[in-house]
């Protein structure tokens, strides 16, 4: 057997991202954590000594990828010494010291709130062969976007909140990710200051329901709402656009949509996730909204801001959800008409009320319904996108365009992909293009002077 050297810096850390963009925005901070301590990173993962999985326990088909990575890792990791495989992210907490069973290679299991010792527990399983599994919650832990490694030097993620008190009966991310906390706000705005200052232009504040944020606050005399923290990001000099994910229909209130129409920097963009349009189903869910209320939150939100771009999650075959309520959803969808909607077949996940039901949806009911609701989704996308025909939309660049020579993409403000013919275009410019077809959901036109 080969044996490999201790020197660290000579230690290549593959890294494969699931999910959502928390994790995006974790894996981004682990890198950094990484390259501060003398490891280097590959995209290859044939060049790699050590492989982490930043994973993902919202369905079951991305834990399933998982599961069968590891079980192809076995013979690499024989074959030298030193070698190191690790799972981070929401599958170290929920499965814990039961991952090493599944896969006894395995090194290091890291929940979210441990990626500071990272290096640390790499170093020592390739050292020394230790296996670790760290997988607490820590309530005043909020990963931090390191300026001088930033994965994009125009835009950036920004952590406000996480866990969730919601309590929805199909998800993990209560057990996952824990209860919801808040990270105080002078933090938030200092980061996207240090940001702003490194030349970010975009941030996009994320949390599991950043509605809720704040509430956990007030008990040390911080009684701030996400409208007004989203104010205060949107004020600060430098940035120009401010998104925000993800909203829960429930705690939309419109001192949020006031502050969405009047600050320029924020971006008019929403996702806003309705599950599916049964009022039956949506209280199985205990989701705790009607469809009525959601559809008097979206009509709010389109008559306060000009050519708002709305996208959702729709979940299809939940337990009991008979022809009629599936109905239901594809009727919500010709009232909404969203730019985008991510759609997935329910999955049961382990320690859910939803997964002790006893009323399942049979797969081909699902896969049939997905099919039709998909149709229907990807009519309303492409009806919105030829809407844009004709119209200049602001493009932040996002640089050169792989599928098209000689072109350029960046985002617009609704955060619709545009693409572009040009020369010398950088990351993080912005550009004026007006739009003269679209192919599927992306845009194309030409520069305006
Ligand atoms: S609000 Fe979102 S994150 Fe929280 S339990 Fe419901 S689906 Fe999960």
């Amino acid at each position: 057997m080969e044996v490999l050297s201790n020197d660290l810096t000579e230690k290549k850390v593959f890294m494969e991202t699931f999910g959502c963009q928390s994790n995006v925005l974790e894996s981004n901070h682990v890198s950094s954590l990484l390259l501060k301590n003398q490891f280097s990173l590959t995209k290859q993962i044939e060049d790699a000594d050590v492989i982490l999985f930043n994973t993902c326990s919202i369905r079951q088909h991305a834990e399933d990828k998982v599961f069968s990575r590891l079980g192809q890792l076995a013979d690499w990791k024989k074959e030298k010494e030193g070698r190191v495989v690790g799972v981070l992210g929401c599958m170290a907490t929920s499965y814990k010291e039961h991952l090493m069973e599944r896969a006894p290679h395995l090194d290091l299991v890291v929940g979210p709130d441990q990626y500071l010792k990272v290096p640390q527990v790499i170093r020592e399983a390739s050292q020394t062969g230790k296996s670790q599994v760290l997988a607490d919650f820590d309530p005043v832990y909020f990963p931090e976007n390191d300026t001088e490694h930033l994965s994009q030097p125009h835009k950036a993620f920004i952590e406000i909140m996480k866990g969730c008190d919601k309590f929805c009966t199909f998800c993990v991310v209560p057990f996952t990710r824990g209860r919801e906390i808040s990270r105080p706000s002078e933090d938030i705005v200092l980061e996207t200051q240090k940001l702003a200052h490194a030349g970010v232009k975009e941030v996009m504040l994320l949390g599991q329901n950043v509605n809720s944020y704040g509430l956990g606050l007030k008990s040390k005399g911080n009684t701030i709402t996400f409208a007004q923290l989203l104010r205060e990001v949107a004020r600060v000099d430098g940035i120009e656009r401010v998104r925000f994910m993800t909203s829960h229909p429930l705690d939309l209130p419109d001192e949020l949509i006031e502050v969405m129409a009047t600050e320029s920097a924020v971006c008019e963009s929403i996702h806003l996730p309705v599950q599916c349009g049964s009022d039956r189903i949506l209280k199985r869910m205990s989701r705790k909204y009607s469809v009525e209320h959601y559809l008097e939150r979206v009509q709010k939100l389109r008559s306060s801001i000009k050519d708002l771009f709305i996208t959702t999650d729709l979940i299809v075959g939940f337990p009991g959800e008979s022809d009629e309520d599936f109905q239901g959803t594809m009727d919500l969808l010709d009232q909404v008409r969203y730019d985008a909607v991510y759609s997935f077949k329910y999955s049961p996940r382990v320690g859910t009320v939803a997964a002790r039901m006893l009323d399942q949806v049979a797969e081909e009911a699902k896969d049939e319904r997905l099919a039709r609701l998909n149709e229907k989704a990807w009519k309303h996308a492409a009806e919105a996108c030829a809407s844009r025909l004709g119209k200049v939309e602001e493009v932040l660049v996002d640089g050169p365009a792989d599928k098209t020579p000689g072109g350029f993409y960046g985002k617009s403000r609704q955060n619709r992909t545009v693409v572009f013919l040009g020369q010398g275009y950088q990351a993080g410019d912005v550009v004026k293009v007006k739009v003269d077809r679209h192919k599927v959901a992306n845009l194309y036109g030409i520069v305006q002077p």
